[in-house]
C-alpha cells in the first residue's frame, strides 16, 4: 500500500501518518497532534450522504406530484449532484484533500442548500403571523437554522486552513 505523507502543522517535519488510525495523526518528531485529515473529510462526506439521502427523497415526492418538472425540483437535482460529486471523490482517493476544487464542490453544495432553506423560511420571517406563538416559532426556528449553517461553514473553513498546513 503505497504511503501518503503529511506535514506537521507545528515542526513541519513529513511524516506518513498511519491511515487505519481512527485517532488524530501525532508528529513522530515533535508529538504534535495533527488532525486525521481522511476522517475529516470523510465526516464531510458522511453529511453529503444524509443529504443526498434528503434530495433523494424530496426529489421522489415531487415525482409522485402532478407536475414532476416544478422549478422547485432544480435545487434539489442539483443538490444531489454536488452531493454525489463529493461522496463518490473522497471515497475513491485515499487522499481526498489532494483532489482539485474539493473545497469549492463542498462550499456550491452546502452553500446552494442554505440559499434555498433560507428562501422558504424567508416568507415567514419577512411576513409573520399576526401572533407571536408563531412569530416566536419562526424565529427560533431561523436561529438553529443559521447555528446548524455557522457550524458547517465553520467546519469547511477550519478543514480548508488545516489541510493548508498539512498537506505537502
Ligand atoms: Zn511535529
Amino acid at each position: 500500500m503505497e504511503s501518503i505523507h503529511i506535514r506537521c502543522k507545528r515542526c513541519r517535519n513529513v511524516f506518513a501518518p498511519d491511515q487505519r488510525d481512527r485517532g488524530h495523526w501525532i508528529c513522530p518528531e515533535c508529538g504534535t497532534r495533527n488532525p486525521n485529515l481522511l476522517r475529516c473529510y470523510r465526516s464531510v462526506a458522511h453529511v453529503c450522504i444524509l443529504a443526498l439521502l434528503w434530495s433523494a427523497l424530496m426529489l421522489a415526492m415531487a415525482v409522485g406530484e402532478r407536475f414532476p418538472l416544478s422549478p422547485f425540483c432544480l435545487p434539489h437535482i442539483l443538490h444531489f449532484v454536488l452531493c454525489l460529486i463529493i461522496v463518490v471523490r473522497i471515497y475513491r482517493t485515499r487522499a481526498p484533500w489532494s483532489i482539485s476544487r474539493i473545497h469549492v464542490f463542498m462550499l456550491l453544495s452546502f452553500g446552494s442548500a442554505f440559499v434555498f432553506g433560507l428562501l422558504q423560511l424567508l416568507p415567514a420571517v419577512c411576513w409573520p403571523d399576526q401572533s407571536s406563538e408563531e412569530t416566536t416559532r419562526v424565529m427560533t426556528v431561523l436561529a438553529q437554522y443559521l447555528a446548524v449553517y455557522a457550524g458547517i461553514f465553520g467546519y469547511l473553513l477550519w478543514l480548508r486552513s488545516a489541510r493548508r498546513k498539512c498537506v505537502l
